[in-house]
């Protein structure tokens, strides 16, 4: 069967640097990316270009930095004081707030993000927000593993069951 809406789909990818080539990351046959198509659990270009492909096929396409984690943004870069920083005993916790350090945080409303140490001043960090590939054009090839049909619960519940998906 071919690759459409509420299919779940199998797939080893590497992704690269669309503009510099440079190697990000790569999924392998011991631990493909397994997905229930369709659903809004991957960016929407990604699954256009697998619409309609088959077990055995493969892939190799772009996708705009726009259209994938969006433009990196110096609106994402915020210096924090020290102090927020400071260990039970009142002092910079120097051992893990290092430059390219990644730091998890959370804002006032609480949710969860991740900063990256950028700099270290006397009284400031300069911590970086931006998704690690926003302002990346990504480049996606890779091989269809297999497509099948969903079950009704894994519709249900909106993801995949079993080998590669959720145990329960
Ligand atoms: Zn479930």
């Amino acid at each position: 069967m071919t690759i459409d809406i509420n299919s779940v789909v199998s797939l080893n990818y590497k992704l690269s640097n669309h503009k510099t080539g440079a190697h990000i990351e790569e999924t392998n046959s011991d631990n493909p990316l397994v997905f229930l198509f369709g659903v809004g659990q991957l960016m929407p270009e990604f699954e256009d270009n697998l619409q309609g492909k088959k077990a055995g096929d493969k892939f190799d396409f772009a996708i705009e930095s726009a259209n994938a984690y969006g433009p990196y943004s110096e609106d994402n870069i915020v210096m924090i004081p020290k102090t927020v920083f400071h260990t039970e005993e009142g002092k910079f916790n120097e051992d893990e707030i290092k430059v390219d350090a990644v730091v998890p945080m959370s804002d006032n409303e609480g949710n969860h993000m991740r900063g990256i140490v950028r700099e270290i001043n006397e009284e400031m960090v300069k911590m970086d927000f931006n998704h690690p590939l926003a302002g990346y054009d990504l480049h996606f090839s890779g091989d269809i593993l297999a497509v099948r049909e969903a079950s009704k619960d894994e519709l249900d519940h909106g993801h995949v069951h079993g080998e590669g998906g959720h145990q329960h």
